[in-house]
């Protein structure tokens, strides 16, 4: 009947198993031999467990070092020319990754809308491939061994080289097809030799909005590949595919999987006059967030589909569970209510068998389950820990004058300036200082209860005294209190809002060995009190200069967290919003001038296609608005975003109307200003002239360069002086060094524009 699969699994392990390896075979603590053997054990484990939970075909090619995008340039034997020609064993693979001695690393991006980070493959026109890494064989090899049913996972050829970026002028990615198809028919009929059945081939390019010869490749490249291949299964997600459904439905391959939780709607539009030969993997089991499924809707949506498809109908969660928490199991402290609300890999797996068996044996057979569930989202749709009629009627009660300033901004500058007294150029930083050990331990401390409330603020006093000093000490003009106390700057939020919860172990790959724990949005956001204004306020009372306070905005919290499914997402955003400017508000009232208001998530909430940017970007514009307009107009507020690519969406960067924006140039030496240029932005502007992602400590000459070629676009009044970002992860030594050259550079220029 219904064939159950996933598209791809936790590959970390619940005691992140993998980092800790990863880590000590970096630290040359651990042999390559022990990491295989993690690695092996890991894979053994999560696919004995997929089948125990009822899986048909188990994924391999899933499991990664580091990347499944490096994995395919591995298999792929694309290793850029500038890593030489040795073998392609694990270090070489590392050193792709990570960079070696006097070897930049590839370059890293987000994978699609996601929060986890691919490595971008590097193309060069006359690019060999050469033989590939064994690893994917070796596994097939491994689960036929443990007598699973394996179904190979692939990034396709498409996808692989449209996320791949071109390293020569003139040439296509495109150009590199004939090159790249037959090792991936090698790849293929390897698998096909190895008695694998089924092969999927992810394309999730099919999401975006595709430029036409890259919609039209499909044909020719599925073409040569069905020829030799096992069955493939082409696998999208993360969105819908209907712009490309004729196209899809034409391809010579065995079947395809949608994505149903993002976009059921796209089902309708495939069934029609489904062809005859191919299967429809339905992905209904949503891989992207944590909340428990509404089992009977989904039932109702695969009932049709499985009277029309038949045995033609498999099934999965929408996407690899990848991008979800391991096994809700591991969370003993969880509050016992919201616990029920949620599933994560292992549970949504559970999830998919109970529906499967409903097919197979009809609705009365998972009566239990369906009753059983339809009770627990009853009880989290009326529980009143989810509504907080207070902060609903706020919402409903919001008029227009609640996102706007007071004053349009040059009357607000003018007021801001004299309150301030900044001098031309005025320097300022992003935010964090160094988090020295002492910091770190002391925040550890307090957290296992072995640091008293006292002494824990004695010692987060100290540092941001420190911090105060230094910052005097080197000349700097509008002060920040340095953020020792925060572990994560949406975390820190989280902890003191009502709404969220916080996992103990549920752990979400982001990049390598880098996991991280977003926190679970589950009710109506509030804040029962102020959360950053005892810091603040103490460092101000520390010096006579400007201290510019630190909130992290309604974007980037939302952007960072698993947010509730039964609202908009908009909805929550306002909601955190009136949150942050109840804090800003509030540090107003206890003197703080300036106060910043970071948002760099904001870009990557764009949704995947393009013509859906708009109504995202006026509901998180608004949200951040309403955060920021609660503030007399003698407040400077400013807000900070850090990745290089805002050309495409400056008019709404402009529309949130910071009095102040600092952002990340250094690295593209400040070619972004440009566009600020000409798009005229209007208000104040930070272009980093310190890359602090670099141990690499600048010159003032640096500084001053950079600053020169930004003045020539910036109006000099509207100009500011400050790194790229926070600080938080530089030595003191280094973090003084620059920023005494990064005044010296402001001196520099206040001197030019006198003369
Ligand atoms: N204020 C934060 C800091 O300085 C900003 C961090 C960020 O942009 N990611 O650390
Ligand atoms: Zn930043």
């Amino acid at each position: 009947m219904a064939v159950t699969h996933s598209l791809g699994f936790p590959r970390v392990g619940a005691g992140r198993e993998l980092k800790t390896a990863l880590e000590a075979y970096w630290a040359g603590k651990i042999t390559e031999a022990d990491l295989r053997e993690t690695g092996r054990e890991l894979r053994a484990r999560h696919w004995r467990l997929q089948a125990g939970l009822g899986l048909d075909l188990v994924p391999v090619g899933d499991f990664a070092w580091y990347d499944q995008m490096l994995n395919m340039t591995a298999l792929l034997g694309a290793v850029p020319a500038r890593f030489g020609d040795g073998e392609l064993d694990l270090d070489l693979y590392f050193r792709m990754a990570r960079g070696g001695k006097d070897q930049p690393a590839m370059e890293m991006t987000k994978w699609f809308d996601t929060n986890y980070h691919y490595i971008v493959p590097e193309f060069a026109r006359d690019m060999a491939f050469r033989p590939g890494a064994e690893w994917l064989f070796e596994e097939v090899e491994e689960a036929k061994a443990l007598r699973l049913n394996p179904k190979p996972v692939l990034i396709g050829p498409l996808t692989y080289l449209y996320l791949g970026k071109a390293k020569q002028a003139g040439f296509s990615r495109l150009d590199l097809l004939p090159r790249l198809l037959p090792s991936y028919a090698r790849i293929l009929e390897r698998l096909k030799d190895q008695g694998i059945a089924w092969v999927q081939m992810d394309e999730p390019i099919l999401v975006l909005e595709l430029p036409d010869a890259w919609r039209a490749a499909f044909k020719a490249v599925y073409a040569e590949l069905a020829t030799s291949a096992p069955s493939l299964l082409l696998a999208t997600y993360f969105d819908s595919v209907t712009d490309h459904a004729e196209l899809m439905k034409s391809l010579p391959v065995a079947g395809l999987h949608l994505d149903a939780a993002r976009a059921p709607e796209q089902l309708e539009v495939f069934l029609e006059d489904y062809p005859e030969e191919k299967i429809l993997s339905v992905g209904v089991i949503d891989g992207r967030n944590v909340w428990s499924a509404d089992l009977k809707r989904a039932l109702d949506r695969l009932t049709p589909l499985h009277e029309a498809l038949g045995s033609r109908l498999w099934l999965a969660p929408s996407c690899s569970l990848l991008h979800v928490p391991i096994d809700l199991n591991l969370e003993t402290e969880l509050d016992e209510e919201i616990k029920g609300w949620l599933a994560f890999a292992v549970q949504k797996l559970e999830e998919l068998a109970v529906l499967d068996k409903g097919l197979r044996l009809g609705r009365d057979s998972i009566a239990r389950e369906l009753a059983a569930r339809d009770r627990v989202l009853g009880e989290r749709s009326t529980s009143p820990r989810i509504h907080n009629p207070a902060v609903r009627d706020r919402l409903e009660g919001l008029t227009e004058a609640d996102f706007r300033r007071f004053s349009p901004f040059p009357e607000r500058i003018a007021l801001q300036r004299d309150r301030l007294k900044l001098p031309l150029f005025p320097t300022t930083t992003i935010g964090s200082f160094p988090q020295t050990p002492e910091i770190r331990k002391a925040r550890a401390d307090y957290r296992q209860g072995t640091l008293n409330a006292e002494s824990y603020r004695d010692r987060m006093r100290a540092a941001i005294r420190e911090a105060v000093v230094k910052q005097e000490e080197l000349g700097l003009d509008l002060l920040v209190h340095g953020e020792a106390e925060r572990n994560d700057m949406v975390e820190y939020f989280g902890e003191q809002l009502e709404g969220f919860v916080f996992t103990r172990q549920g752990w979400v790959q982001s990049y390598g060995s880098r996991c991280v724990k977003p926190p679970i949005v589950y009710g109506d956001v509030s804040r029962p009190k102020p959360m950053t204004v005892e810091w603040i306020a103490y460092a101000q009372a520390q010096t006579r200069k400007p201290v510019k306070g630190m909130l992290t905005g309604p974007v980037t919290i939302l952007q960072w967290s698993f947010v509730r499914d039964d609202q908009p997402r908009s909805t929550t955003a306002l909601q955190i919003a009136l949150a942050i400017r109840d804090e800003a508000v509030d540090l107003e009232l206890a003197g703080v001038p300036a106060i910043q208001i970071d948002e760099p998530a904001f870009r990557e909430g764009l949704p995947l296609k393009r013509r859906n940017w708009a109504a995202y970007l006026d509901w998180a514009v608004r949200a951040f608005r309403l955060a920021a307009s609660g503030v007399a107009d003698d407040t400077q507020i400013h807000t900070h975003m850090c990745y290089s690519e805002f050309g495409d969406i400056l008019p709404a960067i402009a529309d949130l109307d910071a009095d102040v924006i600092t952002i990340e140039t250094s690295r593209s030496d400040m070619d972004l200003l440009d566009a600020f240029g000409e798009f005229r932005y209007p208000n104040d502007i930070g272009p980093g002239v310190y890359d602090i992602h670099s141990p690499r400590v600048p010159e003032t000459q640096e500084m001053v360069r950079l600053l020169e070629k930004a003045r020539a676009v910036i109006d000099p009044e509207r100009l500011w002086v400050n790194p790229d970002c926070g600080l938080k992860t530089r030595g003191w030594p280094e973090t003084e060094r620059a920023l005494r050259s990064l005044v010296a550079a402001a001196e520099t220029l206040r001197r030019r524009q006198a003369a």
